[in-house]
């Protein structure tokens, strides 16, 4: 069948896709639209079920089987189920490599394992990839050839657009701009390496650069943003200098991927307005000036569901 008439034919026959976004807290499952749009939502917490691998997938084929009922719909009417989880995924295979957060979880066949339990389509890959999909065919980036979606969390993770496609790298690893050196005399990170980018913008990081400046013990990044929308000078010089790591972080990759758009996301990215300004400064300022001067920087456009809809993307690109 020709491209166009196969591709009208996908979106006559509204199969939807079943999203599941695996997390170390909860796992949450979406029902998708094929152009994106989150019409059923569930979710179920990890930790009761996750010391036996076992019981967490049947948990999982049990609510994905649930949400597709719950809509009067049947299998024929799903065209598949994409699978994200934290960690490292062989994508050809949907074998879940590694989950640092979710203990016992090493070369799961997981892709497998479902699709003989659902007898669907099941797709499996890492988080972030899924999220940088969502917001290239439907998001912040929708349209944009070569992009970088960046997600700031306890983890700095990021994706790759280049030249309208996901780049996965050798093996489906690339996009840890979270562990990309910036100092190789910094701090020690959990990965091996020294001064990695997530050993300054990183949560953790943020949230004692906060203490230092504040010369305090509990801070957060919310009660920094407070303080900084009340005029302190020192919260707003917090901002400044967590945007100053950012930008710092991103002139090398504006450099080497010449992106036309980084889609900025995750629970940072909330401070948006003390942020984006001195971020797009610094890339100005320090990147080469073809480069600094194309690149824009917006902030991504789907919070919770992006895991769920960027499943859509994945199954429907298959
Ligand atoms: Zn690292």
């Amino acid at each position: 069948m020709p491209y166009l008439i196969q591709q009208r034919f996908k979106v006559f026959m509204k199969k939807y896709v079943v999203g599941v976004d695996v997390g170390g807290t909860n796992i949450k499952l979406g029902l998708v639209h094929p152009r994106g749009v989150v019409i059923a939502r569930s979710h179920f917490p990890t930790k009761p079920f996750s010391s036996s691998k076992k019981k967490l997938i049947g948990v999982l084929a049990h609510e994905i089987e649930k949400i597709i009922t719950s809509q009067g719909l049947k299998d024929k009417d799903i065209a598949g189920v994409g699978v994200g989880v934290p960690g490292l995924v062989d994508f050809d295979k949907g074998v879940v490599r590694f989950l640092p957060n979710i203990p016992g979880w090493k070369n799961v066949p997981l892709k497998a394992i479902l699709e003989k339990k659902l007898k669907l389509p099941v797709y499996v890959d890492n988080d972030v990839k899924l999220i940088t999909l969502a917001e290239w065919k439907f998001g912040a980036g929708c349209g944009v050839k070569n992009l970088i979606c960046l997600t700031l969390g306890t983890g700095v993770g990021s994706g790759l657009i280049l030249d309208n496609r996901l780049y996965r790298g050798s093996a489906n690893a690339a996009g840890e701009l979270g562990h990309m050196p910036l100092n190789e005399k910094g701090p020690a990170c959990n990965c091996g390496g020294f001064g990695c980018f997530e050993k300054y913008v990183g949560n953790q990081s943020l949230f004692a650069l906060a203490d230092q400046v504040m010369k305090k013990s509990d801070m957060t990044t919310q009660k920094m943003f407070a303080l900084a929308n009340a005029g302190n000078l020192k919260a707003l010089q917090f901002w400044r200098e967590a945007a100053t790591h950012m930008g710092n972080g991103l002139v090398g990759v504006v450099n080497l991927l010449n992106p036309q758009l980084i889609v900025i996301g995750g629970g940072v990215s909330n401070n948006e307005k003390y942020l984006f300004p001195t971020i797009k400064e610094v890339i100005k300022k320090r990147s080469m000036s073809l480069q600094g001067s194309m690149v824009k920087i917006k902030r991504a456009k789907f919070g919770d569901d992006a895991g769920i809809i960027g499943a859509q993307v994945l199954v429907d690109n298959a």
